[in-house]
């Protein structure tokens, strides 16, 4: 099964990817995890994306599709992956048709995640105040004057494949403000279908 989970900063993709890689046992391919990999690590992918990503912009579209080509052509990828964070634009969006398309395989479903805008900046600052107690690092992107250039990439350049996904006939809505189960529960019946 090949999934997209789409929608803005805080609207849980993180969350539901990973309930859905305990029960589907595929991987979660998140970009923006592997990115602050790279940044922890230093390494020239790292060092090019730094400042893009604390400054809440997107992240070249080379260099994302060059980690997911590479990433989804690993053994681990050979039943299927979760897209947590990617594609962001539609560039990236055709990037994956292609990356698909040269393997003989089809995205099963977008899965687009509402949440209220309102909503999302309370559940960055949350997220925030949890790492903090946990002793985990914060993200340098989870605060509120970052939060909003976040917002505004996500409405400029990743709302659009909302559009791009309906018109394939691959598009699910779900509705993110429910509790996390039951979020979880209306992802697996559009699975089903
Ligand atoms: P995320 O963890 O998905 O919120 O991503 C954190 C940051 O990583 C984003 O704000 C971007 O700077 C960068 N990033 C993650 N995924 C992508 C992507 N698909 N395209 C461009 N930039 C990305």
């Amino acid at each position: 099964m090949r999934l997209i989970i789409l929608g803005p900063p805080g609207a849980g993709k993180g969350t539901q990817a990973q309930i859905l890689v305990e029960k589907y046992g595929i991987p979660q391919l998140s970009t923006g995890d592997m990115l602050r990999a790279a940044v922890k690590d230093e390494t020239d992918v790292g060092k090019r994306a730094k400042a893009v990503m604390d400054a809440g912009e997107l992240v070249s579209d080379a260099i994302v599709n060059a980690i997911v080509a590479e990433r989804i052509g690993q053994e681990d990828c050979a039943n299927g992956f979760i897209l947590d964070g990617y594609p962001r634009t539609l560039a990236q969006a055709d990037a994956t048709e292609a990356m698909l398309a040269e393997r003989g395989l089809e995205l099963d479903a977008a899965i687009e995640l509402q949440v209220d805008d309102k909503v999302l900046i309370g559940r960055i600052v949350k997220r925030a105040q949890e790492a903090k107690a946990t002793g985990e690092s914060v993200r340098k992107d989870d605060n509120a004057d970052v939060f909003e250039e976040r917002l505004r990439e996500y409405y400029k350049k990743t709302a659009p494949l909302i559009g791009y996904y309906y018109a394939r006939g691959k598009l699910h809505q779900v509705d993110g403000m429910a509790e996390i189960e039951e979020v979880t529960a209306d992802i697996e019946k559009i699975l089903r279908q």
